[in-house]
């Protein structure tokens, strides 16, 4: 989501006559992207900060402009008086703030100008709004199109309501709008973002739901490949599943957290559903998809987490045999109904040795998941090259280095594995002919 407000951000300032820098010291604006999913995140954010106030310190003129989960949807006041010396403040996914704040200020490139300052605002974005930044024009290859803003689900951990606001979805045709000017620019991938990305559209009253709006999405040429995350259990419909099995361009590549396999702890976590209930729809998946990649969540030392609930998740890993697990330490988010209401009682080395344990294992699944495709060939986007060697990802979202001599960026490259570990494959072109934009396989 942030990466998607960044991009758009600095779309919307290129538009204005802004120019990239790559470091803060020169720049006359900076804005802060955050992050605060989790303590650590915004312990970052906050480290960030106190280094603008010693830039800001010794050139005053330069405007900071902090945006994202940090500021949320009512911690602007607060955080004034915490960080004076911060100009702007904007809650996720709106950059108004800091376009009036350029508007009164006349911080934009005035040549630009019409009738008024304002005018001339609306107008310089106007046609860039979704574009990408002149950077990364005919180079980015993949991009983040969020689709559902905010969530009214209210897990008990989680902060994300507080600081994103209500559950909106954002129309079918602007959506459309953005990804056709994307792939105008090069794009060859997007990513259909929401925090319950499959209730896409229950708060329009027409019948628009995820797998209608996936279908159109797929339908735009030479768009290669669609994703979307994050799913819920209990919003994964057969209609969903059964789009995702039989379009070509929809990656079978799941993101569906689970959080924990208990079912004592995900009652407390207000989850809405019993592990035996998550194991169904995984059925159902497989039922469709039975080589999809299925990826998950889950949060180690919740609240009240016993070694033997503990347990019940490490043995739920071997059993699911996940090809991904987003792994975090719980740590407690202000103003959350866990923060408010259940104490943070599993000691953190505790939580470190859970951690640990599940992702030693599954590092282990990793690997012998990954060692079957040695020998075969997968079907890699190019993303970009890395140190040398060409990265990119299958359909399944498995990153894949292999070398060769010509730029491959944006193409779809057959490729044939050598050597397989638990996060990355490595290979060669196995055929020397990579076809522009073949769907999916
Ligand atoms: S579904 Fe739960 S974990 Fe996901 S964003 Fe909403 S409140 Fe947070």
């Amino acid at each position: 989501m942030n990466d998607a407000d960044s991009r758009h951000l600095s779309s919307q300032l290129e538009a204005l006559g802004y120019t990239h820098r790559t470091s803060a010291d020169e720049a006359d604006l900076v804005v802060l992207n955050t992050c605060v999913v989790r303590q650590q995140a915004e312990d970052k954010a906050i480290n960030h900060l106190h280094r603008l106030r010693v830039t800001k310190t010794e050139r005053p003129e330069m405007t900071i402009a902090l945006m994202g989960c940090m500021v949320g949807m009512k911690e602007a006041p607060t955080l004034k008086k915490r960080f004076p010396f911060v100009d702007v403040f904007m809650p996720p996914s709106d950059t108004e703030p800091l376009l009036d704040y350029l508007s009164d200020h006349g911080l934009f490139d005035t040549d630009r100008s019409f009738d008024t300052r304002e005018k001339a605002l609306r107008d310089a974005i106007q046609d860039e709004e979704f574009a990408l930044p002149s950077g990364l024009r005919g180079q980015s290859v993949t991009a983040n199109v969020p689709v559902v803003l905010g969530c009214s689900h209210a897990c008990t951990f989680c902060i994300i309501p507080y600081r994103r606001g209500a559950e909106r979805s954002k129309p079918p045709a602007d959506i459309l709008r953005e990804i056709e000017t994307l792939v105008g620019q090069g794009v060859k991938e997007v990513m259909l973002l929401g925090q319950i990305v499959d209730r896409y559209g229950t708060d329009f009253d027409d019948g628009t739901d995820l797998a209608g709006l996936l279908q159109r999405v797929a339908a735009v040429p030479e768009l290669a490949r669609v994703r979307f995350l994050t799913s819920h259990p209990n919003w994964m419909t057969d209609r969903l599943l059964d789009v995702v099995a039989n379009t070509e361009k929809l990656c079978p590549h799941i993101e569906i957290p689970i959080q924990a396999g208990n079912d004592d702890v995900l009652e407390r976590m207000r989850r809405g559903y019993t592990v035996d209930q998550y194991r169904r729809v995984m059925d159902r998946i497989r039922a469709r998809m039975p080589d999809a990649a299925i990826n998950t969540d889950i949060i180690v030392g919740f609240c009240g987490e016993t070694q033997e609930q503990f347990m019940d998740t490490y043995r739920l890993a071997e059993e699911m045999q996940w090809d991904k697990i987003h792994l975090a330490k719980y740590s407690v988010r202000p103003k959350t109904i866990a923060a408010r209401s259940m104490p943070d009682d599993v000691d953190p080395d505790e939580k470190e040795r859970r951690r640990k344990m599940l992702d030693d294992r599954q590092t282990e699944i990793l690997e012998a998941k990954n060692a079957v495709l040695q020998g075969q060939v997968v079907e890699v986007l190019v993303e970009n090259n890395h140190k040398g060697k060409w990265r990119g990802r299958t359909p399944h979202n498995r990153l894949v280095f292999f070398e060769d001599e010509r730029d491959l960026t944006g193409q779809l490259v057959p490729v044939h594995i050598e050597r397989t570990a638990a996060y990355t494959l490595n290979g060669h072109a196995a055929d020397r002919r990579p076809h522009a934009h073949a769907g999916a396989v």
